[in-house]
Formats: C-alpha cells, sequence, structure tokens
C-alpha cells in the first residue's frame, strides 16, 4: 500500500493533503506523482473521479516557488473544470505561498489582468483565453517550466488544438509537458509525439474485475442536492445496516453530522479515529444500535459484518476495483445485499468505465419523489405501530392521553391525528424548490423540448440522439420523444423527470465528434 507519506513531498503539502482529508494516493495518484516528481514528461490516462487532478496537482505545487513568476500553466476545455482545478490547486498550497489563478472566457479581462499584475505562479486557463492574454501580452510564459493538458480529449473536441500549439510555441523547450485525457484518439497521440520529450504511460488498470452477484443499481443526481436525494433514498428502502462510503475523511465527518441531525442513526469511521473510537463505532453497528456507518475506503477495508444490507456509495469510487471492495461488504454469508451508487452528471464516464471493467448490470433508479417517500412512509408507520400494539408496552403517559381523548373524540380520529403528528414530525420538511425549470417549450405533455445547434450539417440521424441520450443517462430509447432535424438545428423530446439530467449531461457535448449546445427550446412561434 502507497500512502502520501511515501512520496518525497513537503510537509507543507503533506500537510495540506491531510487537511483536504484524503486517506491514501488513488491508483492514478500513487504511478503519477513518483514519476512527474523525477521530472520527466506523462502522459495519464484517466477521466474525472479518478483524482486525475491531484496526480499531477500534487507534484505540481511541489515543485513551485514562491519567485513571482509564472512557472506553471495548466490548459483545460472549459470554464467550469479551469474553476475546478484551480480549487484543488489552492487547497493543495494551502501552507505554501503560491498563488493560483483561473484564467477564462466570459470573465472580464481587465479583471484577470490586474490578478495577473500582483503576481500568480500557476495560471489555469482555457485556450482561447490564455491566447487572447497572450496576444496583449499581459500573460508571460518564459518562465513555464510545466505545462499540463488537462482533458485533451475534449479540448480536442472544441477544436482547441491550433491554440494549444500556438500556446506551446511561447513556452519554453526546457520544460516538462504532462497530458491527461480520458481517451486516446490518434490526433492526441500525435500531438504527444510533437510536443513532449519521451512521455511514459500511465494508464489506469484496464484489467476486468470481478463483482459479486449482487443486485446493483444507481441514482443518478447532482451535487447541489445530493444529500438530499441520500436521504430519500434511505427512507424508501429496507436497511437492516448500511454502510455509506464517503471519498474522504472530511467527507466521512461532514456526512455523519448532517445524517445524525436529521436523526438517522449514523456514525463515521475514517482512519483520523483512535483504535477504542473505532472500536466502539464498530462494535455499536455490529449490535444495529447504529444503522449506517459512514466510511472511507481505507477505514471498511476489512469490515465483516454478516447482515450489511446495503452499501452506498455517496461518493463514486476511485476505480473499479474499490467500487468492487465497497460493495463487497453486503451480501455476505449468503445473504442478501443491494449497491448503490450516487453519480452527478460530470461523473457518468467514471460509471461507465465501472460497469465495463466489472461486466456489472447496473439499473439506473430514478431519486424517489417526495410522494414516494411519503407513501413508504406510511407503511412504516403502520408497521412500527403494529408492532406496538402487539408488545402492549406502551407508556403510562401515551396511555392515558389516549384514555382521555377517546372518551371526548372518536378512537379513529384520535389514532389519525397521532399518525398525522408521528408522519409530520418525520418528514416535516419541505420538497426543495425545483430548481429546474424549463418553462413552456412547446414539449408534448409530461415533455420538454430542447434545441441543438446542430443538424443535418453536423449529419446528425434521429438514432444517433437516442443512443446518445439513453445511453448517457440510463433511459431506454424508447422513452425519448418526438425528434425533428432541420438543416443548422434540431429539436428532441424528452420525459420531463429526466430533463434535467439530459440537460446537464448534453448541454456541452459532442455527437459524431462534433460540438453541440443543447437549450431547452421556446415554444413554437417565440424562437
Ligand atoms: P478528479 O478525478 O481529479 O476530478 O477528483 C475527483 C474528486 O476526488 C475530487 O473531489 C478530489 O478532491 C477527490 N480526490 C482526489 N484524490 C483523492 C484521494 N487520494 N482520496 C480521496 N479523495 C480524493
Amino acid at each position: 500500500m502507497t500512502v502520501f507519506t511515501d512520496f518525497p513531498l513537503h510537509k507543507s503539502v503533506l500537510d495540506a493533503i491531510q487537511d483536504m482529508g484524503f486517506e491514501e494516493p488513488s491508483p492514478i495518484q500513487a504511478a503519477c506523482i513518483p514519476k512527474i516528481l523525477e521530472g520527466g514528461d506523462l502522459i495519464g490516462q484517466a477521466q474525472t473521479g479518478t483524482g486525475k487532478t491531484a496526480a499531477f496537482g500534487i507534484p505540481l505545487i511541489e515543485r513551485l516557488t514562491p519567485a513571482n513568476k509564472i512557472q506553471a500553466i495548466v490548459l483545460t476545455p472549459t470554464r467550469e473544470l479551469a474553476i475546478q482545478v484551480a480549487g484543488e490547486l489552492r487547497r493543495i498550497s494551502k501552507y505554501k505561498r503560491i498563488r493560483t489563478l483561473p484564467i477564462y472566457g466570459g470573465q472580464s479581462i481587465s479583471h484577470q489582468i490586474r490578478a495577473l499584475k500582483q503576481g500568480v505562479q500557476v495560471v489555469i486557463g482555457t485556450p482561447g483565453r490564455v491566447l487572447d492574454h497572450l496576444r496583449r501580452k499581459t500573460l508571460r510564459l518564459e518562465n513555464v517550466n510545466m505545462l499540463v493538458l488537462d482533458e485533451a480529449d475534449e479540448m480536442l473536441d472544441m477544436g482547441f488544438i491550433e491554440d494549444i500549439e500556438t500556446i506551446i510555441s511561447h513556452l519554453n523547450a526546457e520544460r516538462q509537458t504532462l497530458l491527461f485525457s480520458a481517451t486516446m484518439p490518434p490526433e492526441i497521440k500525435r500531438l504527444a509525439q510533437r510536443y513532449m520529450n519521451n512521455p511514459s504511460t500511465v494508464a489506469v488498470s484496464r484489467e476486468e474485475v470481478t463483482a459479486p452477484l449482487i443486485e446493483q443499481v444507481y441514482y443518478k443526481v447532482f451535487d447541489r442536492n445530493k444529500l438530499d436525494s441520500l436521504c430519500r433514498i434511505l427512507d424508501s428502502e429496507d436497511v437492516e445496516l448500511g454502510i455509506i462510503f464517503c471519498r474522504t475523511k472530511r467527507g466521512v465527518d461532514e456526512l455523519t453530522e448532517v445524517l445524525q441531525a436529521r436523526g438517522y442513526l449514523a456514525d463515521g469511521l475514517h482512519g483520523d479515529l483512535s483504535q477504542a473510537q473505532r472500536d466502539k463505532v464498530m462494535k455499536a453497528f455490529r449490535e444495529g444500535s447504529i444503522e449506517f456507518l459512514i466510511a472511507t475506503d481505507v477505514a471498511a477495508r476489512g469490515i465483516d459484518v454478516s447482515n450489511v444490507s446495503h452499501v452506498i456509495n455517496y461518493d463514486i469510487p476511485q476505480d473499479p476495483e474499490s467500487y468492487v471492495h465497497r460493495i463487497g461488504r453486503t451480501g455476505r454469508a449468503g445473504r442478501k445485499g443491494i449497491a448503490m451508487t450516487l453519480v452527478t452528471p460530470r461523473e457518468m464516464r467514471q460509471m461507465v468505465v465501472i460497469q465495463k471493467q466489472t461486466k456489472a448490470a447496473m439499473l439506473s433508479r430514478n431519486v424517489p419523489t417526495l410522494e414516494e417517500v411519503a407513501e413508504r412512509k406510511q407503511e412504516q408507520l403502520r408497521e412500527q405501530l403494529i408492532s406496538l400494539l402487539d408488545n402492549d408496552a406502551m407508556a403510562e403517559m401515551y396511555l392515558k392521553v389516549a384514555a382521555d381523548l377517546t372518551a371526548t373524540y372518536p378512537a379513529e380520529k384520535v389514532a389519525a391525528a397521532a399518525l398525522h403528528l408521528a408522519f409530520h414530525s418525520e418528514s416535516g420538511e419541505d420538497g426543495e424548490a425545483e430548481s429546474y425549470n424549463f418553462g413552456e417549450t412547446g414539449a408534448a405533455k409530461g415533455m420538454v423540448r430542447f434545441f441543438l445547434n446542430v443538424g443535418r450539417n453536423a449529419n446528425i440521424k434521429p438514432q444517433d440522439l437516442v443512443r446518445e441520450i439513453s445511453e448517457s443517462v440510463g433511459i431506454p430509447g424508447k422513452a425519448v420523444g418526438r425528434i425533428d432535424i432541420f438543416e443548422s438545428f434540431t429539436f428532441v423530446e424528452v420525459p420531463e423527470e429526466v430533463a434535467p439530467f439530459v440537460y446537464e449531461s448534453l448541454r456541452q457535448t459532442r455527437i459524431n465528434g462534433k460540438r453541440i449546445n443543447l437549450e431547452p427550446a421556446k415554444p413554437r412561434g417565440r424562437k
């Protein structure tokens, strides 16, 4: 097993990693970090969710000096990724005097120029905007000794290759170049050949792993309401014992706190706890006095509790092996088990890799609606009531109140009032306001109509669209509604309940290698 302290890293970087709550390097990190620290060029094949950002971010931050010059540049396809990478680099450099700056289109250029003037050591930018700064001479790259091309295949798809080549022409030949990409199309290989110096290649293992034969499902969720989604899922399931996996120690602490506050019998387990604390939590879990164990991968290793009915991947695992390890905590000793994975749109690709490598038949499920949870809760309530009535162990106080009330009101009404009280105190929380309101899109009832900025000119065919939508959001192709393809644009209708997922995962994507934009349609006549 590799730990972060095995790498020749300064204490400032190790402390920051500790604060981020990472317990151990992910496989891509274990392979990349030492190689990058040695200084050679490297090609990393990994998608979002594998920890690829820290795989280059940790050695990058380690090698920067506080000197007031830009020493590293990271190019990303989108503004969102630039911001995300900048955030991760900032966390890694928490104890170093290093300034990071994301620069992307859409943000005021004068603001960026001012920030650049204050002195930064690493710039994370989208190619177009970086080029813009180079042309204005507001960005000086002559001291850059490290270039990272992140999500290179996406940059290729977005037509950024020429821009990237122009940017490279401004860089020192004596530099370290790192290229990360989920896929390796020939153009990316060519780019690597041209601009990299004898690069080593690191890919996360493509070996097949065998997942246990237990039921496996995934839920499409959004980061924003992941917690609510989790609670609805937990509320709609018959859980005997459940293990909920988080990526980091911090994640475990945070989730434990909120689940406890919401009244779940839950406790957390991770490497920072003392042996005594860990034993206590494990004992409570074994005895069933806590129903949910929230754990990191490291902490859950070797847990052998036979009646775990649910494994829930609150955060998607970093690789297929870890997925298999996690879900193997259930379905033990011949019992039934179910593994559930929460997937955000950006993690869909990681999900596909896991499905492929484990050959698992995973079904997509929708997060239960409030109504469904409510119905389910009523059932649970009925069962609980029956068991109470059968056991005849009611507190004197409740019996007295009931007797008093039934003297005045019909018994049935008293019982219903009590139910109302119990039911509402349990699910008293309002459903979150529906944040996706596409408005009137001119679609058939129950559907949402989307507008795509490409049509026959991009050789778009209905079957391409149907495949793309059904694969990316896990719905049957026949659920996709009406499709109208015109010369330079297309309309497609999808069921309301999956519309936000279609929107989030396809609003910026590619079909037939063509970059597309997707947005809610305006009703006919108003476009
Ligand atoms: P990425 O694949 O770079 O997009 O990372 C996905 C998520 O995993 C990010 O939230 C990272 O902060 C987190 N992460 C990266 N490395 C580790 C690690 N070694 N342990 C736990 N979480 C990590």
